[in-house]
């Protein structure tokens, strides 16, 4: 065969990369896109603009009040990180606390007591590192056990009630949910393609633990990545059985179904609407990491990434979605996550908990701390962790920043769930844009365009414009 020659079938290949990465599509579809998430997920208050000279932005339908709800953004593609999973116990699919406090507390002290702890998250940009937490504080073992299997019960936590805690659908012990909404919405948009279950077949079973341990043990990023590709191949296999389905209700001649790549194309919509730059290109690099090995740290990356996608490729490539599988493509789904840099972030009720206990007359307090001191000072100085994760925001996504911003993503006591809410700092008239804050906007002029330099731009709000040096 004639070297120079592409074969076609790589030819073709490699136009599909192209035409996944390429731009995103023209303002109009951008727009439509958007207006059809609003409308799905009753976002009404604002609107998705986009234009060539400005990108996306995001405005007000109506006017706001301060502290006003402007609006709560479904999470697209999530994960809850890893080394959290030993402190809290979430939904899969929602990241709302389940189970009860007993068990928060007795599953997360008997975890802790095995040596499984990572109390703090530590998550820096080239793998997550986790330090062993062994406690000595921790109270007898049946204990902990008692709290988890609920023969043992705390004072006041009829208060602090949660969802039960429902099973995976798929018989693995990784996800559990808040309700059998949850449970099936995970196993339709992502986890059915990713359960470690023993309903899963045993060689991609064997390769998903591959995977997972490699992400794991480097970079957690890996495994939302990873749902990203599952949510696309499993949106494209809805896609494909509705046109089949159309088919055999209204035939029409063949040329005018929609091509299998142009479904995908569909299918990958969401997820394209947010990537920015491919993930090795993108990363800031790390203090401890010198100029002079920039290239080579970001090669070191790349291997990374390289690695990752071959165990995932080997547990569930599916050849109509091979394009999705490209070294190209990868690179730009993390690369997505780290430039939107948007945290899921839950407040714990156990925090609540031992604030509400706190708070009792000295009578009630004294006699509730008789059974709930050994268990605070067992928790420690980290008792409220949080559920902590890393999540895409399709609307928040959108919003452009500023220094001196007119709405916060802030979550308010009845948001008990991952996904982001927004809330108006100050009043906000109709057709004003909403801003928020990248950064810590208290950080003097400097710090804060070095920061945004990772954002890729530099700040030219109206507080940048007077402070910048002239
Ligand atoms: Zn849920
Ligand atoms: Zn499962
Ligand atoms: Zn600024």
């Amino acid at each position: 065969m004639d070297r120079n020659s592409p074969c076609p079938l790589d030819k073709e290949y490699s136009d599909h990369i192209s035409a996944l990465l390429s731009p995103p599509p023209p303002p109009q579809s951008v727009q439509e896109y958007y207006d059809e998430v609003i409308e799905a997920t009753k976002c009404t208050g604002v609107r998705v603009s986009c234009s060539s000279r400005h990108g996306k932005g995001v405005y007000a339908n109506r006017d706001f009040t301060k502290d006003e709800l402007i609006l709560k953004d479904q999470i697209l593609v999530g994960a809850q990180h890893s080394s959290n999973k030993v402190d809290c116990l979430v939904c899969s699919y929602c990241y709302r606390f389940i189970g009860s406090i007993e068990l928060q507390i007795g599953r997360r002290l008997y975890l802790q007591s095995l040596g499984l702890s990572t109390s703090k998250h530590c998550h820096d940009d080239t793998g997550s590192s986790s330090s062993i937490n062994m406690n000595e504080n921790s109270p007898p073992e049946e204990v902990l056990k008692s709290l988890i299997n609920g023969n043992l019960s705390l004072p006041y936590t009829s208060q602090f009630a949660l969802p039960p805690v429902i099973a995976c659908p798929g018989g693995c012990e990784e996800e559990h949910y808040c309700s059998q909404f949850c449970a099936e919405s995970d196993w339709t948009s992502y986890h059915s393609l990713l359960c470690t279950g023993s309903n899963t077949g045993e060689s991609r079973r064997s390769a998903l633990l591959k995977f997972i341990d490699h992400a794991n043990g480097t970079n957690d990023i890996f495994l939302v990545a990873a749902k990203a590709i599952s949510f696309t191949i499993l949106r494209y296999k809805k896609l494909k059985s509705l046109q089949g389905v159309e088919n055999e209700q209204h035939p029409t001649p063949d040329n005018s179904n929609k091509s299998d790549f142009s479904l995908l194309l569909e299918a990958w919509k969401p997820v394209s609407m947010g990537f920015k730059k491919r993930w090795w290109d993108c990363i800031a690099l790390p203090d401890d990491v010198d100029t002079c090995d920039e290239a080579s740290f970001r090669m070191e990356i790349q291997d990374l990434a390289f690695i990752s996608l071959q165990l995932l490729k080997d547990a569930i490539f599916d050849i109509e979605c091979a394009p999705l599988f490209s070294l190209e493509v990868y690179g730009n789904i993390i690369g997505m996550f780290e430039l939107n840099n948007l945290d899921l972030v839950v407040a714990s009720p156990v925090e609540d908990y031992f604030i509400y206990i706190d708070d009792l007359s000295q009578r009630e307090k004294e006699e509730a701390e008789r059974v709930t001191q050994p268990f605070l000072e067992a928790l420690g100085d980290e008792y409220s962790v949080s559920c902590q994760g890393t999540a895409f925001f399709p609307i928040q996504s959108c919003m452009n920043h500023s220094c001196c911003p007119n709405a916060n993503a802030f979550k308010r006591d009845e948001d008990k769930d991952g996904h982001a809410t927004i809330i108006a700092r100050q009043p906000i008239s109709e057709g004003e844009e909403i801003t928020i804050s990248y950064i810590d906007e208290d950080l003097p002029y400097e710090e804060r365009q070095a920061l945004l330099a990772d954002y890729g731009f530099s700040c030219m709000c109206p507080r940048c414009l007077k402070e910048q040096p002239k």
